[in-house]
C-alpha cells in the first residue's frame, strides 16, 4: 500500500492530509517537490489535485489502466485514474450515479484531464467486445476532437482553450458497459467569431479548412491557403500556433465525421460551406453611399458573391440583409437603412448566429449518434458525468463572457464548498462529534452578487435591456453603481476616484480568484443578442438544407416575433442553476487543476502562482477539514450488519436498538481498530481508509468460498 505518512523516495507526501505541518508553504512545496520529480498528481483524502506537466509523461499506458483497474484509491500511487475508476466502482458496486467535477483555471489541464478520463472509462469496459458498445465508445472518443475544432481556440493563456462549456454523461448498462452518453454545451463564447485579441486566433476549425482543405475544395469554396487574407482569421496576428498543425487535425475531424453515422455525405459539405461563407462574410466591407439616403454600400462585391454562394443565398439578398433592416413600427412595415456602423454590426451579429446555430447543430449530431438505444432495457442504467468547463479568467480586456464564466466558476467553487466543506462539518456537529470548526471564505455572496433578482448585475442588465429610449452601457454601468455601491465585491471608478486601475467604463469584481476589471461596452448588445429578423428569414430561405434548417424561426413573420426573446445572461444563469443541479444530484469526485507557470513550460514551477491558485481553491481548508474528519462513516447497522461476521460476540445475532453502538464497538475491539474511530449519535466515523480495508479484508476471510 502506498499510502503512508512517510516519505522514503523523496517524492513528497502523496496525501496532503500527511503533511507534518498544514500551511500554504508546505502544500505547494509538497507539489512542487512532486512536479519535479514527474508526480503531478497529489490527494487531498478522495479529492486529487493535479498540476500540468507541459510534457508527455508516459503514465497513462495500458500497463498503467492495468494497475488501477479495480483497486481502491489508496492502493496505488495518486492518479487520474484511480478517480476515475472510483467514480466507476462506485456506480457499478451501488449504484450511484457519479459526477467528476474538473475545476481550474484556463491552461491548467482540465480539457487534457476529461479526455484521459474517457480513454479510461472506455479502456477498462466493454471486455467482451460487444460490437454495439465499441460503437458507442468510439462515437464519445472521436466527438472530442471535433467539439475541438469547432469549441476551442489558441488564448494568450492556452493554445487549445475550450471556448465553451461540456458536461458530457456517459450511461452504462448494468454490466458496466457504456450504452450512450450525452453532451450538454454552455455559453460558446461566439463573439470570437468576429474579433479575436493580439495573440489570438478564431476557434480551430478555420484554420484548419483553410489549412488542411484540398485544393478543390477551398476552389468550389472561392478560397486561397492563406489565413491572413480574411479579416475573421487575423486580427490577433497569430494565425501559425507552433504546438497546432491545422491540416492534419482537419484530416482528422474529417475522418471522425466519416465515422459517425448521423453525419452524411451532405452535412458534411455543407458544414464546410457554412465555415467558408463566414470567413468571406468577414471580408466584407461597407462605405458610407453617395445620395443622401445614408445608405451603405459593400465594397468588397468578391467577399460578398462568395458568401452568398457558400451560403446558398442571393447575392442581392444577402447585400439587402446587411444593409438594411425591415421594422414594425405602429403596425406599418418600413424599410430601414443602415449607416455603416449598424452594417458592421449586422454582419457580425449574422456571423456569431450562424456560428453558434452551427456549433449546437454539431453538438446534437453527436449526440444522436449516442443517445441511449432501445430505452426499456437500460431504464435503469447508471451514469458518470464528467465536467470540463471553461476555467477562471482574466483578460487585458474583460466583457460579459468573461463575466459569465468568471460566474461560472464562481458557481462550482460554491458547489465545491457545499460538498467538500460545509456539509461535512455540519454532519460533525450534527452527529455531536467534537470538533474544531474550520474557518473558509464562502463565496456564496459573490454568487448573489451576479445572480440574485433585482439587485443582480444580470438582473439589473436585463433591466436595462428592457427599457425604452436610449439606454447605454454607460447608463448601465451608472444602475450598477447605484444599485451596488456598498456591496463588498464591487467597485467602480465612479464609485472610487482614486483607484486608477480601472477606467471610467469599467467596474470591478473581488472574485473568489482575484479581482477582475469588466469593461461595460457592449454588454448590452451581448445580452440582447438581438439578431434582425430579416436575416433569420434570410437563412431560413437558403437552398442549403443545413443552413435552412439552422433557422426555423424565420419563418415567422413579423407580427410574431414582436416578443422579446430571453437574454443570454438569463439563459445562461439558468444553464448554470440545472447544471449545478444535475451536479448535486450525484455522489461528486472532484479534480483540482494547477497551472505551474504561465509560459507553458515544464520546468518551471512558479511558487507565487501556484500558492495563488492553492489559496483561491480553497485547498488548505480542503486538508484541514479532511485531516480533522473522517474518511468514511456508516449508520450503526450497516455497519454492524456488514461486519458482524468478524466477532464472535456479534455474531450470529448482534445486539439491536441502543444497544447497536456496542456491538459496533466490539467488533472493532476485536479487529484491534476501535482507536481509529469515534462514535457519533447515528453512525461510526472512521478517520483512515485503511481501518475499512481491514475490515473488508477480515470480511473476506469468514465468507464461505
Ligand atoms: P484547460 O482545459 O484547463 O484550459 P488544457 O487541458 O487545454 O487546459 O491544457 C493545456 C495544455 O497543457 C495542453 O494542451 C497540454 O499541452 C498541456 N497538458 C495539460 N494536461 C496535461 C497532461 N496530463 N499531460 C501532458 N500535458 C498536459
Ligand atoms: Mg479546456
Amino acid at each position: 500500500m502506498s499510502y503512508g505518512g512517510h516519505d522514503p523516495n523523496g517524492y513528497g507526501v502523496e496525501d496532503l492530509v500527511l503533511l507534518s505541518t498544514i500551511d500554504l508553504k508546505s502544500v505547494v512545496q509538497n507539489l512542487q517537490l512532486r512536479f519535479q520529480k514527474g508526480r503531478i498528481y497529489t490527494y487531498i483524502g478522495e479529492v486529487l489535485v493535479a498540476v500540468n506537466p507541459y510534457r508527455q509523461l508516459g503514465i497513462y499506458e495500458k500497463s498503467t489502466v492495468d494497475q488501477y483497474k479495480g483497486r481502491e484509491i489508496y492502493e496505488r500511487a495518486p492518479h487520474v485514474f484511480a478517480i476515475a475508476d472510483a467514480a466507476y466502482r462506485s456506480m457499478k458496486r451501488f449504484g450511484r450515479d457519479s459526477c467528476i467535477v474538473i475545476s481550474g483555471e484556463s491552461g491548467a489541464g482540465k480539457t487534457e484531464t476529461s479526455k484521459i478520463i474517457m480513454k479510461y472509462l472506455a479502456a477498462i469496459t466493454n471486455v467482451r467486445q460487444q460490437g454495439e458498445i465499441e460503437r458507442v465508445k468510439n462515437v464519445l472518443l472521436r466527438s472530442n476532437c471535433i467539439l475541438e475544432a469547432f469549441g476551442c481556440a489558441k488564448t494568450t493563456r492556452n493554445d487549445n482553450s475550450s471556448r465553451f462549456g461540456k458536461y458530457m454523461h456517459i450511461n452504462f448498462d448494468y454490466d458496466g458497459d457504456p450504452v450512450g452518453g450525452n453532451i450538454s454545451n454552455y455559453l460558446l463564447e461566439k463573439s470570437r467569431v468576429v474579433r479575436q485579441q493580439e495573440g489570438e486566433r478564431n476557434f480551430h476549425v478555420f484554420y484548419q479548412l483553410v489549412n488542411g482543405g484540398d485544393d478543390g475544395l477551398l476552389r468550389q469554396f472561392g478560397l486561397t491557403k492563406d489565413a491572413k487574407q480574411y479579416y475573421f482569421l487575423n486580427q490577433g496576428q497569430s494565425h501559425k500556433v507552433a504546438s497546432i498543425n491545422d491540416s492534419r487535425d482537419f484530416a482528422e475531424v474529417q475522418t471522425a465525421l466519416r465515422s459517425i453515422h448521423t453525419f452524411d455525405k451532405q452535412d458534411v459539405e455543407s458544414m464546410w460551406s457554412v465555415i467558408a461563407g463566414l470567413i468571406h462574410l468577414g471580408n466584407v466591407r461597407f462605405i458610407d453611399g453617395e445620395n443622401s439616403s445614408g445608405a451603405v454600400h459593400i465594397a468588397e462585391k468578391a467577399a460578398l458573391q462568395n458568401a452568398a454562394r457558400c451560403l446558398n443565398v442571393t447575392p442581392d439578398e444577402l447585400a439587402k440583409s446587411l444593409s438594411s433592416q425591415v421594422v414594425a413600427a405602429h403596425g406599418d412595415i418600413v424599410k430601414k437603412q443602415h449607416d455603416v456602423n449598424a452594417a458592421y454590426y449586422t454582419r457580425d451579429a449574422l456571423a456569431k448566429a450562424l456560428y453558434e446555430r452551427l456549433f449546437s447543430w454539431m453538438v446534437s449530431k453527436v449526440n444522436e449518434a449516442i443517445s441511449v438505444q432501445n430505452s426499456s432495457r437500460y431504464s435503469k442504467s447508471h451514469v458518470i458525468g464528467v465536467l470540463d468547463i471553461y476555467g477562471f479568467e482574466i483578460f487585458g480586456t474583460n466583457s460579459f463572457e468573461q463575466l459569465c464564466i468568471n460566474y461560472c466558476n464562481e458557481k462550482l467553487q460554491q458547489l465545491f464548498i457545499e460538498l467538500v466543506l460545509k456539509q461535512e462539518q455540519e454532519e460533525y456537529e450534527r452527529e455531536g462529534i467534537k470538533w474544531v470548526k474550520i474557518e473558509y471564505f464562502n463565496n456564496k455572496v459573490i454568487c448573489d452578487l451576479v445572480e440574485i433578482p433585482r439587485t443582480g448585475i444580470l438582473s439589473i442588465l436585463d433591466e436595462a435591456c428592457a427599457s425604452i429610449g436610449n439606454v447605454t452601457d454607460k447608463v448601465f454601468l451608472g444602475e450598477l453603481d447605484k444599485k451596488l455601491k456598498s456591496h463588498k465585491h464591487y467597485t467602480s471608478r465612479n464609485l472610487k476616484q482614486s483607484d486608477k486601475s480601472m477606467g471610467f467604463e469599467e467596474f470591478k469584481i473581488t472574485h473568489y480568484a482575484g479581482d477582475v476589471t469588466y469593461s461595460v461596452m457592449g454588454f448590452m448588445d451581448k445580452n440582447k443578442d438581438t439578431l434582425f429578423q430579416d436575416l433569420k428569414r434570410l437563412l431560413y430561405h437558403s437552398k442549403n438544407r443545413l443552413v435552412k434548417s439552422l433557422f426555423p424561426d424565420g419563418s415567422k413573420s413579423m407580427a410574431e416575433v414582436n416578443r422579446r426573446p430571453p437574454t443570454a445572461g438569463f439563459l445562461f444563469k439558468n444553464s448554470m442553476s440545472e447544471l449545478v443541479k444535475q451536479l448535486a444530484q450525484k455522489e461528486p469526485h472532484y479534480i483540482r487543476c494547477i497551472k505551474p507557470n504561465e509560459e507553458k513550460n515544464s520546468n518551471v514551477f512558479d511558487l507565487e502562482r501556484v500558492e495563488h491558485q492553492v489559496r483561491y481553491l480553497g485547498l488548505l481548508e480542503n486538508v484541514r477539514v479532511r485531516r480533522a474528519g473522517f474518511a468514511h462513516r456508516m449508520p450503526y447497522d450497516r455497519f454492524v450488519n456488514r461486519y458482524k461476521l468478524i466477532c464472535a460476540s456479534t455474531w450470529p445475532n448482534p445486539r439491536r436498538g441502543q444497544q447497536l453502538k456496542d456491538s459496533c464497538m466490539q467488533i472493532l475491539e476485536s479487529a484491534g481498530l476501535a482507536q481509529d474511530c469515534v462514535q457519533g449519535r447515528t453512525k461510526i466515523f472512521i478517520r483512515s481508509p485503511q481501518t475499512v480495508f481491514r475490515l473488508e479484508e477480515l470480511r473476506t476471510e469468514q465468507l464461505p468460498n
